[in-house]
C-alpha cells in the first residue's frame, strides 16, 4: 500500500475529534495520518512483534517513508515542525496500534523536539544557539534523508533518572570531542538505534559531579566501545528491546552534542513538561481498550464470530465505569498537555504530573476493566486486549515520572509552598 492509498483507508475515529477539541489544521492532519498509517501498518505486525519481543523495523521505515520520523524537526530543517502537543496527539493514535512502536518513537521524536522547539525557548548566548542549531541540523539531515534513529537512554539504575543525583555514564573534554563512560539500563532500541541521546555527567577536574553539568550527546552506535549486553524477556512493551548499553572509552566528536553545556540543566528545569512526553502511549493503549470492549460486545470484532453481548447490564455498567475513566484522562491530559511550555506556574505542575499520574495508571485500570468485562475469550493471545493489558503495566514504572514519584511531588507540593519548612 503506497502512502496515497492510505487516504483511502477505512479510518476509526480520532481519539481526540479535532471540532470537539479544537485542534489546529496540523494536529488534524498528523493525527489522522499517524492513524493510517499504524492502522494499516502497524497493527498487523504487534502480535508478533510483542511475541517474538523484537524491534519494529519495518514500522520505523513506513515512519521514515510518510514522514513521521521527523515530525518535530523544525519546518527550516525539512521537518513537520510539530510542536509538543501536536507530537503528544500524534503519538497517542500510533499508541492504539502498537504500544511499542509509540514508545520507541518517543524516544527518537525526543531528540528532535529537545534539541528543536524547546531549546528555541530557552536562554542561550547567541554564538552557542548559531552553533547549537548547525549540528542539530546535522542530525536532522540524518534523519529526514537516511532513516536514521535516535534513541534516548538514561536510566543508570541509580538515583539520577529520578533527577535526584548527577549521572554517574561521564562525559570527559578531550581535543575535538568527549570520551564518554558509563553503563545504561532499559535503553530502548538498543541494537537498533543509530545512535544513542544519552545523558551524562561531563567531569570537571577538582570538581564534584553536579546535575547542572549534565550533557545531552548522540553517540553513534558504531562507536568503538559501544557495547550491547544483557537478555531481554519482559511482561510488556516487548518490541521496545531496552537492553544494557555500555560505553567503554568511546570517543564521540564534540558535533554530537545534542544540546550546548547547562542547556539540559535548563530545560529540566524549566521546561519540565518535557517529561510527560512518555504519557501519550498509554492514552493510546487506554483508548485502544475502550474502542476493543465496544467493538467485542457488539459482536464486531473482525475474525470473531458476531456474538453479541452487549445486552447484559453488567457489560453495560462495565463500560460505562471504562467511558468515565477514559474521559477524566482524555480531558485531564488534554488540558496539561494544553498548557505545556516554559516555566510552568506551581499549579500547572501539580496539574501535570496529576495528568500524567491518571494516564499511566488508568490506562492499567481501563484494561483491566475490558477483560473482567470483556469476559474469558478476551484474554486469548490471538487478540490485542491481552497485550494491551501487559504493555499497560509498564507506564506507572518509567522514570522520572514515575506513579510514585508524581504522588510524592503532588502531596509535598500541596501541602508546603516554595522554601517552606517544618523546622
Ligand atoms: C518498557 C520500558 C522501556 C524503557 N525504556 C527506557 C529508555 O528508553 N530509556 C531510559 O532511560 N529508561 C527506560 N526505561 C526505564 C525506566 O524509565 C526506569 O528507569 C526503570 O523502569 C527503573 O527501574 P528500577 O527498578 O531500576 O527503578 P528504581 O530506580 O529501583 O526505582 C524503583 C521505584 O522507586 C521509586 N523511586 C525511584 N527514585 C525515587 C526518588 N528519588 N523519589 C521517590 N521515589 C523514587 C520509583 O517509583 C521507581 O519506580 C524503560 C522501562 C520500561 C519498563
Amino acid at each position: 500500500m503506497t502512502v496515497a492509498d492510505l487516504e483511502t483507508l477505512d479510518m476509526d475515529k480520532p481519539a481526540f475529534d479535532p471540532k470537539a477539541f479544537r485542534l489546529t489544521e496540523q494536529e488534524e492532519e498528523l493525527t489522522a495520518l499517524a492513524r493510517r498509517v499504524a492502522k494499516s501498518r502497524f497493527a498487523p505486525r504487534a502480535e508478533a512483534i510483542d511475541r517474538d519481543a523484537v524491534f519494529p523495523t519495518q514500522n520505523y521505515r513506513d515512519m521514515h517513508e510518510t514522514g513521521l520520523l521527523g515530525i518535530c524537526v523544525p519546518k527550516e530543517d525539512g521537518g513537520h515542525g510539530a510542536p509538543f502537543r501536536t507530537y503528544m496527539m500524534t503519538a497517542a493514535e500510533i499508541g492504539r496500534y502498537c504500544g511499542a512502536t509509540a514508545l520507541t518513537w518517543n524516544m527518537h521524536v525526543c531528540s528532535c523536539l529537545w534539541t528543536g522547539a524547546l531549546t528555541d525557548d530557552l536562554e542561550i548566548e547567541a554564538g552557542e544557539r548559531e552553533l547549537h542549531r548547525q549540528r542539530r541540523a546535522v542530525h536532522y539531515k540524518r534523519i529526514l534523508e537516511d532513516g536514521a534513529i535516535y534513541s534516548q537512554p538514561f536510566s543508570e539504575g541509580g538515583a539520577a533518572a529520578a533527577g535526584a543525583a548527577p549521572f554517574s555514564t561521564s562525559a570527559r573534554k578531550v581535543d575535538g570531542g568527549w570520551i564518554i563512560n558509563g553503563k545504561k539500563i532499559f535503553a530502548s532500541l538498543s541494537g537498533h538505534a543509530d545512535y544513542y541521546g544519552i545523558l551524562c555527567g561531563e567531569m570537571k577536574e577538582g570538581e564534584r559531579p553536579s546535575r547542572r553539568d549534565t550533557m545531552y550527546i548522540a553517540v553513534p552506535a558504531t562507536a568503538e566501545g559501544v557495547e550491547v549486553v544483557g537478555p531481554w524477556d519482559p511482561l510488556g512493551m516487548r518490541g521496545t528491546v531496552s537492553r544494557t548499553l555500555l560505553f567503554k572509552d568511546v570517543f564521540v566528536p564534540e558535533d554530537e552534542a545534542l544540546m550546548p553545556r547547562g542547556v539540559y540543566y535548563q530545560a529540566a528545569s524549566r521546561w519540565p513538561h518535557m517529561f510527560m512526553t512518555l504519557s501519550p502511549t498509554y492514552m493510546g493503549i487506554a483508548q485502544a481498550a475502550f474502542d476493543f470492549t465496544v467493538k467485542y460486545l457488539r459482536g464486531e470484532w473482525p475474525g470473531l464470530p458476531p456474538v453479541k453481548r452487549r445486552m447484559f447490564p453488567t457489560k453495560q455498567m462495565g463500560v460505562a465505569q471504562m467511558h468515565l475513566m477514559l474521559e477524566q484522562t482524555k480531558a485531564l491530559w488534554f488540558q496539561a498537555i494544553t498548557e505545556a511550555g516554559p516555566d510552568p506556574s506551581r499549579e500547572q505542575m501539580l496539574r501535570a504530573w496529576a495528568a500524567h499520574y491518571t494516564v499511566m495508571e488508568n490506562a492499567n485500570e481501563i484494561c483491566q476493566l475490558a477483560i473482567r468485562t470483556c469476559g474469558g475469550q478476551s484474554m486469548l493471545k490471538s487478540l490485542p486486549l491481552e497485550r494491551l493489558f501487559r504493555d499497560s503495566r509498564c507506564g506507572a514504572l518509567m522514570l522520572p515520572w514515575t506513579a510514585e514519584i508524581c504522588l510524592d511531588r503532588i502531596g509535598r507540593e500541596s501541602l508546603y509552598l516554595p522554601g517552606e519548612t517544618d523546622e
